[in-house]
């Protein structure tokens, strides 16, 4: 059964052809920047807010035991919790959890952890990103680092970063014109 691909633009939908010999199925991909499993679990983005997150089982997990509200919640008992006008009063509580952080304050968790990967601030600009990816890619790239497997994974999240901040950047460069 295939999820309706989504229009609406939250984020940075990440998809791709997914399954051997399978060209025509697409599935979207775990939210979490750097991870490459399919994202089939859905989580709320922010209280009170029906956009969702979609996360590989583990991340599902990493990212309920972050949130209290919906700790040991299954994604159908959070989704079903969250329904309720006493769950929406209740939210408020993990508020503090909130998607975003310093900075320009739109920054999504995803992106935070992307510019924590790349060692900046959250109110780094595209400028310092850039220097810093591209620095950090240098460093570690496989011509350079050869076989060094610590490299190789550097290399793999650095690479990973940069395609969550690059690709929410130019989402809201065209979101705001
Ligand atoms: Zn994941």
């Amino acid at each position: 059964m295939a999820r309706s691909r989504r229009t609406d633009d939250w984020g940075f939908p990440r998809w791709r052809p997914y399954g051997s010999g399978n060209a025509a199925a697409e599935i979207r991909l775990c939210d979490r920047h750097g991870c490459g499993k399919p994202g089939d679990r859905p989580a709320p983005k922010a209280p009170n807010r029906p956009e969702r997150w979609y996360f590989c089982e583990a991340h599902a997990a990493e990212y309920n035991a972050n949130w209290d509200y919906f700790a040991g919640l299954s994604p159908e008992e959070a989704a079903a919790r969250e329904a309720s006008e006493d769950a929406q009063r209740t939210y408020k509580r993990a508020a503090h959890w909130e998607w975003g952080g310093p900075g320009d304050g739109s920054r999504s968790r995803a992106e935070l952890d992307a510019l924590a990967v790349l060692g900046l601030e959250s109110d780094a600009d595209m400028v310092a990103i850039k220097a810093a990816w591209r620095a950090a890619a240098k460093e570690n790239h496989p011509d350079v680092a050869g076989n060094d497997a610590a490299k190789a994974e550097r290399f793999r999240a650095v690479q990973a970063a940069w395609d969550v901040l690059s690709a929410a950047d130019a989402a809201r460069t065209a979101a705001t014109g």
